[in-house]
């Protein structure tokens, strides 16, 4: 490699779509820049977590955002709210939508979630698409891509600006030249090291729910840290959901424990199973299985009432089919919950769903609460297990992504750490690498905020780059 081959206008760290659009911004900015996209996985898996999810959106459509979006993301996030991140987001999102969808990306409303909730949208194929029509268009905008390439560290010069960043490259280390490094790596949930020394003992254990969370070791935080950047978002925080346990599949979730019963293995029951609507409960309730049951797994019981309710299949992503039994006590063989304790369990719970079951209603909050003597109580949708068959999936906890990050500001520089907080010059970062996220994930956010984020990180790199020539020339 000679020098000029190693000399960049900008360098992107991460092939999701906060790296793409990033990428991609900045190419439509500055035509003429050198522009690099670094991933560490092949061409065949890159694409990190947005490869893997449905890209949710929390949007009525790419012109509109979801209702009380603002009100929500504050409830999301308590006292610790960054108002200006997302106030900023909520401007940006359907800007950004519509250009994505003018690069290829067609959206719909999904099918994801039986249970009422913000409207969302969805890119047709998923959050693949997005990289698929993102990288393409980058491609096209001469942006060049380093596959089974890993970024190591950021280089500063004496006044902390960014010059360059180390590379692993087919095994061997190399620097890079460049006064501009958006870092779109993402979080750390792929770093067993990070998850216990944040979210606690046992973290560790935690079962990625796609190969591409697998991915996110936490290398680009690393890499900021170690040249002063500040932090942002929980880092004890996490977005899990449940996922069956028996399944190798990609995010094989199963979201129909609302309408029956959780237990342990000693057949217990540990939750208020109807304390929400799906996307308001599973973030907690997976991090409940994996902390706080002895076999970090418990199951999810219903009976023939349940599998009446129309469209439950939806709310199933898991590819191995439940386990069925035409009485308790033969579920119980089955799954090797204790026998005696999901009988007394079950006898408890049905005499306490008192309420009347045509008032039941899956798709939304529906009231019909047991009586209060049930510990924990069931909040909705208590309807008695009483009718054969009865099935039970196995689900494990299985995290998506961490909250803890960098800090940014609403123009994705990185910020320092200190008292003074400015930004550091040619630092900049978007997606899941940014904090931001603080008591729970504001759902369908992630990917919007990774788009948004990555594009406004894209321009503003690029700005910078045309101020400088600008200056250049007049003082030539
Ligand atoms: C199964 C699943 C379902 C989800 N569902 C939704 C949903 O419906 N709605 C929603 O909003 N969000 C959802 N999310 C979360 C969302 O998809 C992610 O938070 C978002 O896509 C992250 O985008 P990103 O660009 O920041 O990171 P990623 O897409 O994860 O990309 C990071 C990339 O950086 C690469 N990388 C990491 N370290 C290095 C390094 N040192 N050098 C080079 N490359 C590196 C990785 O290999 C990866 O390709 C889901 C996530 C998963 C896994």
């Amino acid at each position: 490699m000679n020098a000029l081959q190693d000399t960049f206008d900008l360098v992107v760290v991460g092939h999701g779509a906060a790296g793409l659009a990033a990428a991609l911004a900045a190419a439509e900015a500055a035509t003429q820049a050198r522009i690099v996209v670094l991933e560490q996985a092949s061409p065949e898996q890159c694409g990190g977590g947005t490869r893997w999810s449905p890209a949710n959106l929390r949007m009525q459509s790419v012109h509109a955002l979801a209702p009380d979006f603002l009100r929500d993301m504050h409830l999301a996030n308590g006292t610790r709210h960054d108002a200006d991140y997302f106030e900023c987001l909520a401007k940006e999102a359907p800007a950004t939508l519509q250009w994505v969808e003018a690069h290829g990306v067609q959206f719909h409303a999904p099918g994801y979630y039986m249970s009422a909730g913000p409207p969302r949208i969805q890119p047709q194929g998923g959050g693949a698409s997005i990289v698929s029509g993102l990288m393409q268009a980058a491609h096209a905008a001469g942006v060049t891509f380093w596959y089974d390439c890993r970024a190591e560290q950021l280089r500063c010069d004496a006044s902390g600006a960014i010059i360059g960043i180390d590379i692993t490259q087919h095994a061997k280390r190399r620097s890079l030249h460049t006064p501009r490094v958006v870092l779109a790596s993402g979080g750390f949930q792929g770093n067993p090291h990070m998850l216990r020394e944040h979210l606690g003992a046992g973290a560790e254990t935690l079962r990625p729910i796609s190969p591409g969370s697998a991915m996110n070791d936490g290398a680009g935080i690393r890499m900021a840290q170690a040249i002063g950047a500040r932090t942002s978002g929980n880092w004890a925080g996490m977005h899990s959901e449940p996922v069956d346990a028996r399944s190798t599949a990609s995010a094989p979730v199963v979201l129909v424990y609302p309408y029956g019963i959780v237990v342990d293995q000693a057949g217990q029951r540990f939750i208020d199973e109807g304390a929400g609507l799906v996307h308001e409960t599973w973030e907690y309730f997976s991090r409940d299985i994996h902390f706080k049951t002895a076999a970090r797994q418990a199951w999810a019981i219903l009976d023939a009432r349940a599998l009446d309710i129309p469209g439950l299949a939806r709310a199933v992503r898991s590819d191995v089919a439940p386990i069925q039994a035409e009485t308790l006590d033969a579920l119980a063989q089955r799954t090797g919950i204790d026998r005696a304790g999901l009988q007394v369990t079950v006898r408890a719970y049905n005499a306490a769903c008192l309420g009347d079951t045509k008032h039941f209603d899956a798709t939304r909050v529906d009231g019909l609460a047991s009586t209060s003597q049930l510990q924990p109580p069931k909040s909705n949708w208590a309807c008695p297990i009483e009718r054969a068959p009865f099935i039970a999936y196995p689900l494990v906890g299985a995290i998506a992504y961490t909250f803890g990050g960098l800090a940014t500001d609403t123009q994705a520089r990185v910020l320092r750490a200190g008292m003074d907080a400015t930004p550091i010059a040619g630092l900049f970062a978007a997606g899941e690498i940014t904090g931001h996220f603080y008591d729970s994930a504001p759902n369908a956010v992630a990917v919007l905020r990774a788009l948004v984020f990555g594009r406004i990180a894209g321009r503003t790199a690029m700005s910078t780059m045309i101020q400088t020539v600008s200056h250049e020339r007049l003082h030539a």
